[in-house]
């Protein structure tokens, strides 16, 4: 169990605020994250990776010299913001661009894409490499579609370490995708993690039992299998990353072996002998092996084996000194270090996500954004009930934040949709407003689409004269879904949000198309996405967390098409009583 907290909502900043007090000597905070405290080389390119926190060390704690220039830091097991990675690349940026690197996950991949976008519009050279390391996440054909595991270490270290040679940005991109392209990881799980706040574990593993191919958010593993005997453990994760050696690998290899949090450092040891002596037997040349806890899963009880397929430059980089809160290793020269007295916080630019721009909005349009205010509160109202079941049916396939993820979302939706109306903004600015600052303020998959949603609702409406009609409503919630496609590329069928608001929008054109009024034809449209939202659960996940554990969400429906159809419902019932 998680035993220790304040208040469950707040563990995050809680947490972050402790270490900045502790570690002052390497990191500042600034908004979405921490920096080095140490002010940047000028040309230098930044390194900066990240992910949803409760995996430390992984990410703030390989913050410093050698390592990685900023940590994006999301809640608990949910990727960061949009907002939060471009203003932690903003802060750690020092002209010679930025480099992203995080664990493949669909959350993280768009809302870095995103920042990477923002970054890039404003001549900051950004890459993005996202890690693939976990061979048991897919088959090795469909390689890029593995998440990333503790792999993340080996990348992020690699790259950091060629920063801090001076390496220019196409150079830091080209070793980490070297790095990623060369490691693979395989882990099993021995007992699931409790979320703070939470009073049972998000998975169980029975006795005797063991999950293979864990997850770092508490997915519980692909399959399970009888627990092994240490030595016989070590020879199995030996076994299967062995299974996938590039055909031209020097034998030379860097390795991991990783805690996942509640296994002891003894018990890492012992099943590292095994590991260390197959090794040796089969002509392996081990370079600088970690044993120990690099990134976690909260109290998850597990271990994984990494191996990463050295050539020269790789070692060298893999070897090469680093001086950060939770990794030392070796001599680092970097002089200006500042040990300040206060833990500091370097200002970052704000996102424009507060601002909202009030365009002579007619009288008409202000009316509209009378009714998009009070959607967003009876939103608010369902989504805030059901909390706590999004995040159960979340937990069976995927990560279990899903609830908290919403509930954080459209509260910042509402509050800034309500900020905006009291300015005087028409319905579309409003609406641009609340969808700004909910793919701002959310994290994970579901705050970016949903922040691209409304906000493409907004853009598709204009503030200008006349009562907005049905059929602009209509062509508003298209223009809602097209955005959804297009940032997530979910098709129909692959268990997503989609298949509620693609059979949503199409009941509403239909309704509308036959000259209902707008209210009859959205409650039909809401029982048709009801019915679709029921019907998720006979579908087999193809996209996001819970991809790799398809079989296990058969007979569960998706957690994004279950919010949606609540959502769906809730606005209905604002618009009926118009
Ligand atoms: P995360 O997956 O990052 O933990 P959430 O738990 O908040 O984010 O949201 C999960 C939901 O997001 C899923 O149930 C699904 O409906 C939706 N989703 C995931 N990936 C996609 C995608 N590529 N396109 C559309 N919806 C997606
Ligand atoms: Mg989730």
């Amino acid at each position: 169990m998680t035993k220790l907290y304040d208040d469950p909502s707040t563990f995050m900043e809680d947490m972050l605020e402790g270490f900045l007090d502790a570690n002052r000597r390497y990191a500042v905070g600034v908004p979405g994250g921490v920096v080095r405290a140490s002010e940047p080389r000028r040309g230098k390119v930044a390194v900066v990776v990240g992910g949803g926190s409760g995996h430390y060390p992984a990410f703030c704690g390989v913050v410093g010299a050698g390592f990685a220039d900023g940590a994006v830091v999301g809640n608990i097991f949910t990727s960061p913001s949009t907002a939060d990675a471009y203003n932690v690349a903003k802060a750690a940026s020092a002209g010679g661009g930025v480099l992203f690197s995080t664990g493949n996950y669909a959350g993280d991949v768009m809302n870095f894409d995103l920042a990477q976008k923002q970054l890039r519009a404003e001549g900051i050279d950004t890459r993005n490499v996202y890690v693939t390391d976990d061979v048991a996440s897919a088959p090795s054909r469909e390689a890029e579609r593995r998440r990333g595991i503790a792999g993340d270490f080996v990348v992020f270290k690699v790259a950091g370490a060629a920063a801090e040679e001076g390496y220019d940005l196409d150079g830091v991109e080209r070793v980490a995708r070297l790095a990623n392209d060369r490691t693979r990881t395989m882990g099993v799980g021995l007992e699931g993690c409790t979320m703070p706040g939470a009073d049972d574990a998000l998975f169980h593993v029975p006795a005797g039992k063991m999950g293979v191919g864990l997850g770092i958010h508490g997915e519980p593993g692909i399959s399970e299998e009888h627990l092994p005997s240490a030595s016989e453990l070590g020879s199995l994760l030996l076994e299967r990353v062995l299974a996938e050696e590039p055909a031209d690998s020097s034998k030379r290899v860097g390795a991991i072996l990783n805690g996942l949090g509640s296994t002891k450092y003894e018990e890492l040891f012992v099943v590292w002998r095994t590991v260390a002596r197959l090794l040796r037997e089969q002509g392996y040349t081990v370079i600088d092996p970690e044993v120990g806890e690099l990134v976690t899963s909260l109290d998850m009880a597990g271990v994984s084996l990494t191996l990463v397929y050295l050539d020269d430059e790789l070692e060298r980089l893999w070897t090469a000194p680093a001086d950060t809160p939770a990794y030392r290793k070796g001599a680092v020269a970097e002089t200006a270090r500042t040990a300040s007295a206060e833990p500091a916080t370097r200002v970052a630019p704000a996102s424009e996500a507060a601002s909202v721009s009030v365009v002579e909005a007619s009288d008409a349009s202000r009316r509209c954004a009378t009714t998009v205010v009070a959607a967003l509160a009876a939103m608010e109202a369902v989504i805030r009930s059901a909390e706590e079941e999004l995040g159960r049916i979340d937990a069976v396939a995927g990560d279990g934040d899903h609830g908290r993820g919403m509930v954080k979302g459209v509260s910042a939706a509402a509050a800034a949709a309500k900020r905006a109306h009291e300015q005087k903004a028409g319905a579309a600015s409003t609406l641009t407003a609340a969808g700004r600052e909910w793919g701002a303020r959310a994290g994970g998959t579901s705050g970016a689409l949903w922040g691209a949603l409304l906000t493409a609702l907004g853009g598709r409406l204009g503030d200008g004269a006349g009562d907005i009609t049905a059929t602009d409503v209509v062509a508003a919630v298209r223009a809602g879904a097209d955005e959804v496609i297009a940032l997530g590329k979910a098709q129909l069928g692959d268990k997503t949000m989609v298949d509620v608001l693609i059979p949503f929008a199409d009941a509403l054109e239909q309704h509308v198309t036959a000259g209902e009024r707008l209210a009859d034809a959205w409650r039909k449209a809401s029982d048709v996405a009801d019915e679709a939202a029921v019907a998720t659960a006979g579908l087999r996940p193809r996209l996001g967390r819970a991809r790799p554990l398809a079989e296990r969400s058969v007979g569960t429906p998706d957690a994004g098409a279950t919010s949606l159809s609540l959502v769906a419902r809730a606005v209905a019932e604002v618009l009926g009583q118009r």
